[in-house]
């Protein structure tokens, strides 16, 4: 049996980026950028009026002006402006070319067909000039990083429909167990509800992939093998249940029946030792554990770094925190355990961490307002509460 470190090593290993693609901005963000993206032109693109008011020329501060004309958002003003005239402009226009400051509609007083202009007038005041932003073939975002809702504003600025991303993996999940009856259908006798299903597409969601396609199978190696070849052209396939050695764990002969490449089967750890992970050419299978909890735990270590190496992301990193209060670790396995982080106040430690009890790698109900998961490395140890621990934070 292999350690959660080299698990964790070869889905790091096996799983790659994903080819980049052409994708609209706006479906874009949070995906990595797979280009440099650089300004098309000035911005401003023009001399930009920043205030309602009236473009003026410097020589008539303090005097009445004439009001001359308008030039609103989306037009141009092109006559100039003569000595002794003004143009109301608004917030966004053009400035006429012989503008040599935007005064505030507020501070001037208004008369029939003229405007007199304050004695104080800064030059360039309240007028953003052309390229003063950025200039036209500058680099604004560069190939790798993450597209952000202000990247997306950017790329569209720049007037890009589409620009080359790297997708995120699509994921299907396919529980399986004879005792499962679906939330919401009438439950015979002997059996429990499938809430691995929605609790792993949940996850899928939270890691900002597309709704992901699901498919349930009893414990019966040709409906197994049907899901998973349905499931043939995603990028990743999530099993729950039937992965470890009783008589209906079918996972494990499905897969070989179809070819896949067992890359682990069974990892020294605490939930979720029976865990399998397989590849079926450029597609990444996870054979969970069924229980509740081992299946949380093994996607929120495994799938997600999957899905984050596949989506060009880095790692997700681990943290330190405190213990708000001891505990004592018995077991020969690294255990991974829910927990709430919160801000300590404390600079050397910043995170507070509070185990969550647990009765069983069944039990979710005790542990559902966990932000993250402490990691207790193998061996019996007492901790007492401020001690140091690793911890993952649960989702994004
Ligand atoms: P298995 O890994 O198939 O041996 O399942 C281990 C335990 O998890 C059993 O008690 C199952 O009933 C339970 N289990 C398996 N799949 C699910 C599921 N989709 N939702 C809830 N519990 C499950
Ligand atoms: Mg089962």
């Amino acid at each position: 049996m292999i350690s959660a470190e080299e698990a964790l090593e070869l889905v790091s290993h096996t799983a790659a980026p994903l080819a980049p693609r052409p994708i609209a901005p706006e479906d874009a963000c949070g995906l990595v950028l797979a280009e440099d993206i650089l300004a098309d032109r000035d911005y401003p693109p023009f001399d930009r009026s920043m205030m309602d008011g009236f473009a003026v020329r410097l020589a008539d501060a303090g005097r009445a002006v004439e009001l001359a004309g308008e030039v609103a958002a989306g037009s141009v003003w092109n006559a100039g402006i003569l000595p002794g005239q003004c143009i109301e402009i608004l917030t966004g226009a053009p400035c006429p070319s012989s503008a040599e400051a935007v005064v505030p509609k507020e501070i001037v007083e208004r008369r029939e067909n003229a405007v007199v202009l304050p004695a104080a007038i800064r030059a360039g005041q309240n007028i953003a000039r052309m390229g003063s932003d950025c200039r036209a073939g500058q680099c604004i975002l560069e190939a790798g990083s993450v597209i952000s809702s202000m990247a997306v504003g950017t790329i569209a600025t720049f007037g890009r429909a589409t620009v080359l991303a790297i997708p995120r993996p699509t994921l299907g999940i396919i529980t399986t167990g004879a005792e499962l009856a679906q939330p919401g259908e009438p439950l015979p006798p002997g059996h429990i509800r499938n809430s691995n299903g929605p609790m792993l597409a949940a996850m899928a969601r939270e890691l900002g992939l597309p709704p992901s396609p699901r498919w349930h199978a009893a414990d019966d190696l040709a409906a197994i093998e049907r899901a998973l070849e349905e499931a043939n052209g995603l990028d990743i396939v999530v099993l729950s249940g039937g992965v470890s050695v009783g008589a209906y764990d079918f996972v494990p002969a499905a897969l070989a029946r179809l070819g896949a490449e067992v890359i682990f089967h069974g990892v020294n750890q605490k939930p979720g030792k029976p865990i399998l992970f397989a590849r079926r050419g450029g597609q990444m299978i996870f054979g969970l554990p069924g229980n509740p909890l081992s299946s949380h735990f093994c996607f929120q270590r495994y799938v997600s770094a999957a899905v984050r190496r596949m989506s060009g992301l880095s790692a997700a990193g681990v943290l330190q925190g405190g213990l708000k209060e001891g505990l004592e670790s018995k077991g020969f396995r690294p255990r991974y355990l829910p927990a709430t982080a919160e801000a300590s106040g404390n600079s050397e430690l910043p995170w507070e961490v509070s185990i969550l009890p647990e009765r069983s790698s069944a039990d979710i109900f005790q542990p559902c307002r966990a932000n993250c998961y402490v990691e207790l490395p193998a061996g019996p140890r007492v901790y007492g509460a401020g001690d140091a621990v690793s911890f993952t934070w649960i989702s994004p």
